[in-house]
């Protein structure tokens, strides 16, 4: 499963799941979160893959 760390002010990331965010399906970026705001900073912790 992905964990996403959502740092967005206004909302309580905590309370949010990648789901309720609109995503890029493109580009797997959020774009905004269920009330329009702008995530500052979207990690997802995927295990990286090198090479
Ligand atoms: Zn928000």
């Amino acid at each position: 499963m992905v964990s996403p760390e959502l740092s967005e002010p206004e909302c309580d990331p905590g309370a949010l799941t990648l789901d309720d965010f609109a995503v890029d399906e493109r580009t797997g970026r959020v774009e905004a979160c269920p009330q329009g705001h702008r995530p500052l900073v979207v990690e997802t912790k995927r295990q990286a893959r090198r090479g």
